[in-house]
């Protein structure tokens, strides 16, 4: 038996009319690489992603054809999102950070017909042009040609209807060990995360919200910040360039009061703030996820009165898991022990069910200190990657493996320890590379380290850190070992620290523990 309630498809096209008609005159501003500033708001960009929406049909394009982006951010490419999805394309972002190849690959296997592009990343379609084999169209975001684009359309169109469960958009992993694998997310999935993301112990956005989303539009849909923004009335400031001093600006400026970014963008800003005494002044709240927020980093937002919301996820899970919020008790907690909390990955919101299980596949209690693989399920939750044969990658519960290796504690709170390939195995126990990283990063005069497991006759693996030291610094072996005592266990200390120039990272700006594993492969431990 059906209940008597209506059939009404969460579908994508249907956020941004709420946005135009609900929240019409809340602005979108653009800040360019130039220097320049535009102003439009979410009537304007209701109607030019209407006007998009009847380009691309002139173009020739029909329902479930991939249209990729490789831009940064900024109105235009927010039109491109709306305007693609709703003539029932499938939006793809593509990273313009990651390798050649890697971008030859994604935008083939998409199949993408269309690229709309930035002029900065202008070398890399001259580049790569002839070796893209389904790309028909080309425009550029910038020079007016996106606008040229838009200009014959008068915007009255009627969205392509159609059910939620039907693709809107593909996002590729960034591909640390093989070839990316492409998440293909639905209407669906991407409504009931925007909804979830609104919560105050969520991204907490309201009409009040003033919002600049740090984290790139090609990074893990931008962690669904597009979609809630407009479901919440949410007034967005973009930046074209990742610059801390004109993120500073803007925001001040802009009276931003949320933002949302990787560690490295805040410590970024921290330094700006260190060098100039300039802070951003109305910011209330940040999100930082993609990787661990050092302890160090957390403490210093919080001295500056802003709330921090440490999160988790993944590209596979739309991107957002878990993220932190005030507890129930916060206000009898002293500050270290609020610190404590958001240093953690924080709780699910409804949507988002989580577990951790051992090698054998045995439930681990969430006991707080039982670590194992973290598995996830759920709505926004991957079941199968784009094109690929070999079938679902969940169990018959709907299990996600998520490589990560994590503690789950009694209150829900999620910490993650590792990923599973980078934990270090040493006599049958496991070291936790990221904790001894974010130890290490605690002391004065070490600006980044990675830690890895060398292959040891007696133990398996053990612990090699390599650190990079800030400009000008002069800190020893000896001065890291003896800070790391007093932050791990003693049998989890390096047995070598070896002092480099420089680390490699990914395209989302994550430390390749991958190269370093292979470069330091046949390394003896002194
Ligand atoms: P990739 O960078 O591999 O393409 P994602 O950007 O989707 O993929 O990154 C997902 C991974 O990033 C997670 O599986 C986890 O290992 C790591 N990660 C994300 N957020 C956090 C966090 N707050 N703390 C620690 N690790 C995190």
């Amino acid at each position: 038996m059906l209940g008597g309630m209506q059939d009404f498809e969460l579908r994508i096209p249907r956020v941004l009319e709420h946005a135009a008609r609900e929240h019409g005159g809340r602005e979108i501003v653009s800040a360019w690489a130039d220097g320049s500033v535009t102003r439009t708001d979410w009537a304007g960009i209701a109607h030019q992603s209407r006007q998009l929406a009847q380009a691309l049909e002139a173009m020739g394009l029909k329902r479930g054809d991939r249209i990729a982006t490789l831009g940064m951010n900024h109105h235009h490419h927010l039109v491109a999102w709306y305007g693609a999805i709703g003539m029932g394309g499938i939006i793809h972002t593509i990273n313009p950070r990651l390798f050649d190849e890697q971008l030859v690959y994604i935008a083939n296997h998409a199949d993408d017909r269309v690229l709309f592009y930035d002029r900065a990343f202008a070398p890399i379609v001259e580049r790569l042009k002839p070796k893209w084999t389904g790309i028909e169209h080309y425009v550029c975001f910038d020079d007016g040609e996106f606008s040229d684009l838009l200009a014959p359309h008068d915007g009255n169109y009627d969205w392509v209807e159609g059910s939620e469960r039907e693709p809107c958009m593909l996002c590729y992993t960034s591909g640390t060990t093989g070839n990316p694998k492409g998440v293909l997310y639905e209407h669906r999935s991407c409504m009931l995360q925007a909804m979830a993301e609104i919560a105050p112990a969520c991204f907490d956005l309201s009409p009040q919200t003033v919002a600049l989303p740090i984290v790139p539009m090609f990074h893990a849909a931008a962690w669904g910040l597009p979609f809630a923004a407009a479901m919440a009335g949410v007034k967005l400031v973009y930046a074209a360039l990742n610059d801390a001093e004109l993120l500073c600006r803007l925001m001040n400026e802009e009276k931003v009061t949320h933002s949302a970014g990787v560690p490295t963008v805040w410590l970024a800003m921290l330094q700006h703030i260190d060098r100039t005494g300039a802070r951003p002044e109305h910011l209330k709240m940040i999100a930082i996820g993609g990787a661990a927020a050092p302890r160090a980093m957390v403490e210093r937002l919080m001295k500056l009165g802003i709330r921090v919301g440490h999160a988790w996820g993944m590209t596979e899970i739309s991107p957002v898991g878990t993220i932190g919020a005030p507890t129930a008790d916060w206000a009898d907690l002293s500050f270290d022990e609020q610190v404590d909390q958001v240093v953690r990955q924080g709780r699910v919101p409804f949507g988002v069910e989580l577990r951790t299980v051992d090698d054998d596949g045995r439930i681990l209690p969430r006991d707080g200190a039982s670590s194992g693989r973290l598995q996830v399920r759920g709505p926004w939750v991957l079941r199968r990657y784009f094109g690929d044969e070999s079938g679902d990658c969940i169990d018959a519960e709907g299990w996600f493996d998520t490589g990560d290796v994590a503690i789950l504690h009694p209150c829900g709170t999620l910490q993650i320890t590792d990923r599973s390939k980078d934990v270090i195995k040493s006599g049958g126990e496991w070291i936790s590379s990221v904790e001894l990283e974010n130890a290490a990063i605690g002391c004065p005069g070490v600006a980044e380290a990675a830690a890895i497991g060398v292959p040891h006759p007696r133990w398996d693996e053990r612990p090699l850190l390599l650190v990079v030291r800030k400009e000008g610094a002069e800190v020893t072996a000896e001065a890291i070992r003896d800070h790391l005592r007093n932050h791990v266990a003693k049998w989890w200390l390096p047995d070598e620290i070896l002092f480099v120039d420089g680390l490699p990272h990914s395209a989302t700006g994550k430390l390749l523990k991958t190269v370093l594993r292979v470069q330091y492969r046949d390394h003896r431990l002194a």
